[in-house]
């Protein structure tokens, strides 16, 4: 199939031959590609200038920057960056696996165990952006969360909710390297990424400077935007359908704001109190209530290996 895809070329990336697309953004294709060099397959993001603004091509920059600082399992790496007149290239490891967003929609939900694991992953991934790095992502959404390797083979869906239970016990899903394990999920996207102020700008007690008001208010709270987006992905994992939905963008944009979610019937009806008590603790309109990421990590959700006991009607 890669072969009859007539891929394009571009000046400037003839150490690489394109395989197959990727992806597809508003400004870049995602290609996989062989690095004739090194015999190493990659991901390139191919981003055209043109199409870009003077502060747009800035962000690419800064994506760049940002994402050239992070060396984390649960990040995706950038290898390296280039430019032609026309282009930005972005080098970055290959995730064969593709997006959750498809494994989502493929299997309608992932069990308690599969979404722990998942979400965990992510949510090291984020710990180390918001406590090492000083980096919100502010685009955490399954689009932008891929995995190493092709978590099962097609032939293998299942369509019952047990089916990871009893896969993983045959290492279909167990982590790792080697085997067709589920491998890692990693954080991938950082268009909007932003560096924010240094931790005595974020704490309200902390000496601010001469730091204005307004950025001190903006800044306090830029990292709990992804952990609402995190308690988002781990509602859609555990049911298969977001949080928030509405056809009309007016309707949803007042949900959102009011955070008016329900843990809807039946989807919701056998999925423990504990991991609707983490969700909670994400989806609060005030951010000030939003469990920071160290709050999600000694959650007895994580904490627990198995989920909890039912509570009893
Ligand atoms: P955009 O800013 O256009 O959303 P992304 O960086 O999110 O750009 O890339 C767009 C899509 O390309 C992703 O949603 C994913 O499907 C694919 N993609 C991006 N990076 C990789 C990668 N390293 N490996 C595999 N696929 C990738
Ligand atoms: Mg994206």
């Amino acid at each position: 199939r890669e072969a009859m895809n007539k891929m394009p070329t571009y000046k400037g990336l003839e150490r690489f031959k394109l395989l197959d697309k990727m992806g597809d953004g508003a400004f870049s294709n995602v290609y996989k590609a062989l690095d004739l060099q090194s015999g190493e397959k990659v991901a390139i993001k191919v981003v055209r200038k043109y199409e870009l603004n003077s502060s747009q091509r800035a962000n690419i920059l800064k994506e760049v920057q940002i994402m050239r600082q992070i060396n984390h399992p649960s990040i995706v790496k950038l290898l390296s960056f280039s430019e032609s007149d026309e282009h930005y290239f972005l080098i970055l490891e290959l995730m064969e696996g593709g997006e959750l967003f498809h494994q989502i929609v493929k299997l309608t939900y992932f069990s308690e165990n599969l979404s722990r694991h998942v979400i965990l992953q992510v949510a090291e991934g984020i710990r180390f952006l918001h406590e090492e790095c000083g980096v919100v992502h502010r685009d955490i959404k399954p689009e932008n969360l891929l995995f190493e390797r092709i978590p099962i083979r097609p032939s293998k869906i299942p369509q019952k909710r047990s089916y990871d239970e009893e896969k993983e016990d045959e290492g279909e899903f167990t982590p790792g390297v080697g085997g067709g394990g589920i491998g890692r999920v990693k954080i991938a996207d950082f268009g909007l990424s932003k560096i924010v102020w240094n931790e005595e700008t974020m704490t309200p007690c902390g000496t601010v400077g001469y730091t204005a008001p307004e950025i001190v208010k903006d800044e306090r709270y830029s990292k709990s935007v992804d952990m609402w987006a995190l308690g988002c992905v781990l509602y859609t994992l555990l049911c298969g359908f977001p949080p928030f939905y509405d056809e009309s963008i007016n309707v949803l944009t007042e949900k959102v704001a009011r955070g008016y979610y329900t843990f809807l019937s039946p989807w919701w009806d056998d999925i423990s109190a504990s991991a609707k008590d983490l969700i909670k603790h994400l989806l609060c309109v005030d951010p000030s209530e939003r469990y920071t990421i160290d709050e999600f990590l000694t959650h007895p959700w994580i904490l627990g290996s198995a989920p909890p006991p039912e509570p009893t009607p």
